[in-house]
């Protein structure tokens, strides 16, 4: 049920579970993990069981308290996130007051603050008396990509649990199963940081025709040089794409002549273009692997300068000069 949705961390729940059926759930915890591999997920779910009517190790996902938390407005369970840039001292003393009475109707309250390293330092200290003597029973999750960042009181009062970054091949095995074809799946897992990012790319439209375009793309540029940016005229600007668009076919390229650089150095166990194998094996013959590094550069140095408002199109198009230049010097 609950914890299906937190299967990419199944240590975790686990550990969480247990602690739930032994009535040994910590006053505070902190998650700490990169992007995507499922904190806040984790986080609702130990809200959810926590105040679930029906009790036990699992959130019934029916009941009225499951549904509210689900929603997002459960009067037990508090969600604080940073106001701009940082989580500021109003919010802890709102949270405060509010902590101050007794629970409305859950055994206990759940407060879960995202973000934790942005905690201003006064912000942090006003925390640490709440984390000390909570008025009434709370449990406080923190979320965190830097557990380094946050004050070492505040860290020594919590139970660190580390989310480890989702293994690849996991989430396209994932993916598979819910009916994604196994390239794309493979591909998805490579781009995106979770499951659910990974998931999204999937169910975007522009993702197969981007695939194709990366793969006949590269091919007409070794093969046509300068001609080859009629293939992206007809195929990508033609169509006045969105900026999304553009940044995925971009991160797809990335994937490509990482690939191609893998092909080279004798690396082929874990290709994101697994099954493109020939003619990634071609175009690591036509390339020279400092050639494909000086790609490579390219490629990011391209990314960046399309996340910020530009002309995408004068981009790609340096980008494509840029990218015959180390052809040439192969
Ligand atoms: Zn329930």
């Amino acid at each position: 049920m609950a914890w299906r949705d937190v299967s990419e961390q199944e240590a975790i729940v686990e550990r969480l579970r247990a602690a739930l059926r032994l009535g040994r759930v910590a006053h505070a915890y902190l998650f700490a993990g990169p992007r995507g591999v499922g904190k806040k997920k984790m986080a609702r779910e130990l809200a959810k069981a926590l105040v679930c009517a029906r009790g036990g190790d699992e959130a019934c996902d029916a009941c009225r308290d499951c549904r509210r938390v689900e929603e997002g407005n459960h009067p037990d369970v508090r969600w604080i996130a940073p106001e701009g840039a940082s989580l500021r001292i109003e919010q802890i003393r709102e949270l405060k007051r509010e902590a101050a009475y007794r629970t409305l109707e859950a055994r206990q309250k759940v407060v879960v603050l995202e973000r934790a390293d942005t905690l201003t330092a006064q912000a942090a200290n006003s925390l640490l008396k709440f984390l000390e003597e909570p008025p009434v029973p709370t449990v406080v999750v923190l979320l965190t990509e830097n557990a380094h960042s946050l004050l070492p009181t505040i860290r020594s009062r919590c139970q660190l649990i580390t989310f480890p970054p989702l293994d690849a091949e996991w989430v396209a095995a994932r993916l598979t199963r819910e009916g994604v074809p196994a390239g794309q799946a493979r591909l998805a897992a490579h781009l995106a940081p979770g499951l659910d990012a990974a998931r999204q790319i999937c169910q975007s439209e522009w993702f197969a025709p981007l695939k194709t375009l990366v793969i006949q793309w590269t091919q007409d540029l070794v093969q046509q040089g300068a001609q080859s940016l009629l293939t992206l005229q007809d195929k990508l600007f033609a169509r006045n794409p969105e900026r999304e668009e553009v940044l995925l076919w971009c991160d797809l390229l990335l994937l490509w002549y990482r690939d191609v650089l893998h092909v080279q150095l004798g690396r082929r166990e874990r290709l994101a273009f697994a099954e493109c194998r020939n003619e990634l094996e071609r175009q690591a013959a036509q390339w020279s692997q400092a050639g494909v590094l000086q790609a490579l550069d390219a490629v990011l140095a391209a990314r960046k300068r399309l996340a910020l408002p530009t002309n995408a199109q004068l981009v790609v198009e340096q980008l494509a000069i840029r990218l015959l230049e180390g052809i040439r010097c192969a």
